[in-house]
This record gives structure tokens, sequence and C-alpha cells, in this order.
């Protein structure tokens, strides 16, 4: 369970998030939609103190995140796996040897683990062929994909997605929705910036609305998308519809 109370941040004058409460339970998977400066990816990078809060508590299977200091903070990043819009994968290094960095370097896992647990992953997400090339002879969606089994790789509790198709080119974010769809399906705990809408519809349990620094609206896709409360959110989706 990840509980937010009261959580604000600030960048100088600029109150990015006022005062934000809402708890993501196990397995949900929740849509953070709003947009384009509302604090979305403000309030991922909040929830793994990326970004450190100004005030609020960040609660993680009973630990206050914000109490922590960094060494223990660290711990607690490993169960938060945290994918990008742009990929992040390291240039240098092969599919797999991206796979099995973390999970070595940082869990002290053997080689021999830390191969058999991203070979695993790697048919996970459909790129099994792949292990031993280097990210940029892979197209968008598949170094997405590679993205996503990295962060697996790290046998994470909850996973955080800003924007995971925003970058692609449009042939290719089916096969990015459908391994996060997958991972939905296993149960996996997910909080998922996206502007896909026929995803948020169909997978998310709960779509979070965010706007003017507050979550506007916590509603089901169906009474969110058929019956948006706030003026703010039938803005939106007249827009993005
Ligand atoms: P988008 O849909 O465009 O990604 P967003 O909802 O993710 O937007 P954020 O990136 O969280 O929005 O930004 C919200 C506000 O916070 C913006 O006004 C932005 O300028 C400000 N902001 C974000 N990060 C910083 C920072 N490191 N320093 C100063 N201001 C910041
Ligand atoms: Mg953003």
């Amino acid at each position: 369970v990840l509980d937010v109370k009261h959580l604000k941040k600030t960048f100088g004058e600029n109150q990015v998030l006022k005062d934000i409460s809402e708890t993501v339970y196990d397995g949900q998977v929740i849509c953070l939609l709003g947009p384009s400066g509302a604090g979305k990816s403000t309030f991922l990078r909040c929830l793994n103190l990326l970004d450190e809060p100004t005030a609020g508590q960040v609660v993680f299977n009973g630990q206050d995140l914000t109490a922590l200091k960094d060494k223990e903070l660290d711990l607690l990043r490993e169960d938060m796996g945290m994918v990008f819009q742009n990929f992040n994968l390291f240039p240098h290094m092969t599919v797999l040897e991206n796979l099995k960095l973390a999970p070595m370097k940082v869990k002290n896992m053997s080689e021999a683990e830390a191969t058999q647990i991203a070979k695993k992953l790697l048919a996970q997400v459909g790129l099994s062929d792949k292990a031993d090339e280097f990210p940029n002879s892979l197209s968008g969606g598949q170094e997405q994909r590679v993205a996503i089994a990295r962060a697996l790789a790290m046998n994470p509790k909850v996973m955080l997605f800003d924007e995971p198709t925003s970058a692609l080119d449009p042939e290719m974010v089916g096969e990015v929705l459908k391994v996060m769809q997958d991972l939905a399906q296993e149960g996996m705990t997910m909080v998922v910036v996206t502007h896909e809408m026929g995803f948020a519809h169909n997978v998310a349990n709960q779509i979070w609305f965010m706007a003017d620094g507050y979550i506007q609206e916590a509603a089901s896709p169906k009474d969110f998308f058929e019956h948006p409360q706030t003026e703010r959110a039938q803005d939106f989706l007249a827009k993005v519809l």
C-alpha cells in the first residue's frame, strides 16, 4: 500500500502540488491523467522521493519515506520500479547486461541468477532474441519493453510509469501497452501517467484526474469517462477524446 498524505510540492513560488491525499492499494492500477504542467511527473517523482516533498508524507507499506535517511531510502526505492518516457537504457551495454546490472550491483545477486531472471523477463516482454543486442539497434518500442523488463528485474512491489509511450512512433505504442496490460493482469501495483485514454479506460481500476495542483477527481474509469464531475475534467476530456 502506498499512502499519500497531504503532499505538497513547491518550486520557489510555484505551488505545483497543493494538497494531495490518495491511497494506492496493492494490485491496483491507477492512471493519472491531466493537462500538461498539472504536476503529474512531479507527483510521480515525489512518490519515490526523487523529488523531495515540501510537506506531507508518502507512506509505503507502513514506512514514511519522507522520514528516511538516504541509505534506507535506497533500499525502499528498490521496491519501486520506474519507467520514463525516454527509456534511459545504458547504451554501452547489451540488453542482457542492462537487465543484470542492478540486481548484481544493488542486490548482490549472482551472475547466474541475474542472467536467469533477465532471460525470463525478456521472454515476458517478447524480446528473447534481442538479449545480446545493444540498445541502439532496437526500435523505440523494443527499447521501452527492455526498460520495463529492467525495472522488473529488481522485483519491485510497485511500478511507476511516466508517459511510457509518448516518445514512441504510433505503431509501437500498442506493443508497450500490451506489456503493461499483461503486468496489470498479473497483479502488479501500478501508477501510470498516460495520455492513452484507451489504456486508462480498459486497464485502470481508478482514474486520478489532476489539475491546478489537486487531484480533482478519483473515480472508476467508467464513471470518469462517462460522467466527469468537474468542469476541469469535462474540458480535458473534450480535448483528448
Ligand atoms: P506534462 O504533461 O507536460 O509532462 P506534468 O503534469 O508532468 O506535465 P510537471 O512536469 O510535474 O507537469 O510540472 C509541473 C510544474 O512544475 C510546471 O510548472 C513545471 O515548470 C514545474 N517544475 C517541475 N519540475 C521542476 C523543477 N525541477 N524545478 C522548477 N520547476 C519545476
Ligand atoms: Mg510530465
